[in-house]
């Protein structure tokens, strides 16, 4: 027995005694990097998964090190070093580039930021692969479709369409299975776009005579992943292209993944020849994550950014958000930052003023649309009759649109009564304005924060 085939076989019995998440979490990126005398050394990616390894598994790894080597074993060290400085590694999953954590304190490294890996003109973000994705109750069915779309592309499970509420994974598990097959197969083409790229792609070509190139585009891939398809709803050519590309890559055996904040049938003005379509592969939803896994979640965060954090506040963190992960990521972030930044450690009552803006919505003040109408009318200081009005003046637009934003998102509002509330406008505006802002706060960290102090004021008691 080799020493990776030793590992694996120390893997094989711990697997058997974990969760999969805590599994996944503690053992991905961990090898037997050296074998001196009487003694193993095992590489771990960082010094957080070090101390956890020593705390908590020691015994049990050494165990069966001695098991399975008729006690030759006697001593077990661990040392922080990356896959890419040992080359005789196996392991699971894709190896990304993990900078080494330098100092024995736990200061957190910067956040890594993800290499985008070019396909075309479109590009998918390494950071949401299989091996980051936390597997629960809630999820599992949609990750075991995924996982069997990459075993065997463009077979059983086609199209296969995932839907479910925001912040719930939907994209990671498209961009996941995109990542999956181009690292099986750098060659594999594959488009990933959003329903709002493919929409605005096939007006640009129309308007430019340009639809030759788009149906080669679109139609020529191996996969094409596409995200929030709800958005087509009512766009009645974009609905009829989208039709015949899904056909021609169907009938080509091209796999096709597509995600959905609602089930087909429940997607308004949505063809009953699409709908009938979607529904032919293989559907799995996604739910909110129960209490293990949002622990497992949060876990796996802080490990990736080195930081340690008392189980105590995890398990806080996790009773206080409960619906969604965006939103357990969020907190988790700005605790980090917040502590960081004052240099102090996370504690009850240091977490509490930065969790009370996450409180789940059954124990919140509840807010009707005049109060939050009111409230960003002030944060922006413009008239309330002005942001009801017709005026497109962007000083007006861009309120407007965080209104229907938070209407979408935090009242669970229908698109057609924000529509109403907001001077009688029509629902696909309302659409694009929690699509346009959803599209934003990805990145534009202004609009994060700006949103955020709307939400303290709206729920200051
Ligand atoms: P959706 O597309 O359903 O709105 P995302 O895929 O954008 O949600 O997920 C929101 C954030 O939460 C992302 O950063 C994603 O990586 C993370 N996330 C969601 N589900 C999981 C999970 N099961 N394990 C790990 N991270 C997750
Ligand atoms: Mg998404």
């Amino acid at each position: 027995m080799n020493t990776n085939e030793l590992w694996q076989a120390v893997l094989g019995e711990l697997e058997l005694s974990l969760s999969k998440a805590n599994f996944t979490t503690w053992f991905k990126q961990t090898f037997i990097s050296e074998v001196r005398e009487n003694s193993v050394i095992v590489g771990v990616p960082n010094l957080f998964t070090k101390a956890w390894l020593e705390k908590k598994y020691a015994k049990e790894i050494l165990q069966s090190l001695q098991d399975l080597t008729n006690g030759s074993v006697k001593q077990l060290t661990y040392r922080v070093e990356t896959r890419s400085q040992n080359p005789q590694i196996v392991n699971i999953s894709k190896p990304t580039p993990e900078p080494k954590v330098q100092s024995e304190s736990y200061q957190p490294r910067t956040e890594y930021e993800p290499q985008e890996i070019r396909t075309g003109e479109f590009s998918l973000n390494n950071k949401y692969c299989f091996s980051a994705f936390i597997v629960g109750k809630q999820n599992e069915l949609a990750h075991a479709a995924a996982q069997a779309v990459c075993a065997q592309p463009g077979g059983v499970y086609n199209p296969l369409f995932i839907y479910g509420g925001v912040g719930l994974g939907k994209t990671h598990l498209l961009q996941a299975v995109g990542n999956e097959l181009i690292r099986k197969n750098p060659e594999t083409r594959i488009l990933y776009v959003t329903c709002e790229r493919f929409t605005n792609d096939f007006i640009t070509a129309l308007k430019t005579n340009r639809m030759v190139e788009f149906k080669n585009r679109y139609r020529t891939v191996d996969v094409l992943l596409v995200d929030d398809i709800q958005f087509i709803t009512g766009k009645e050519g974009t609905q009829e292209e989208f039709f015949h590309t899904f056909n021609q890559l169907y009938q080509n055996n091209k796999q096709i993944v597509i995600s959905s904040d609602r089930p087909p049938k429940a997607i308004p003005a949505l063809e009953n020849r699409l709908v009938s379509r979607f529904e032919c592969g293989m559907m799995a939803d996604v739910g909110s994550p129960d209490f293990e896994t949002r622990i497992a979640i949060l876990e796996t965060k802080c490990r990736e950014k080195s930081y340690m954090m008392e189980r105590e506040i995890l398990h806080h963190v996790a009773t206080v958000i409960q619906t969604n992960v965006r939103e357990l990521e969020g907190a988790l972030n700005k605790i980090i930052a917040f502590h960081q930044f004052k240099n102090i450690k996370p504690t009850a009552e240091s977490v509490k003023p930065i969790l009370s803006s996450f409180q789940p919505s059954n124990t919140r003040k509840s807010i009707t649309p005049k109060q939050l109408i009111l409230t960003v009318a002030g944060y922006f200081d413009v008239q309330i009759e002005d942001l009801l009005g017709q005026s497109r003046q962007k000083r007006l637009a861009f309120p407007r649109q965080i209104i229907m934003y938070i209407m979408r998102e935090e009242m669970k509002a229908s698109y057609p009564s924000i529509g109403t509330e907001l001077g009688g406008r029509d629902h696909t505006t309302a659409m694009h304005a929690y699509e346009k802002i959803s599209g934003c706060l990805e990145t534009d960290e202004k609009l994060q924060h700006d949103l955020e102090l709307i939400k303290q004021k709206l729920y200051a008691i």
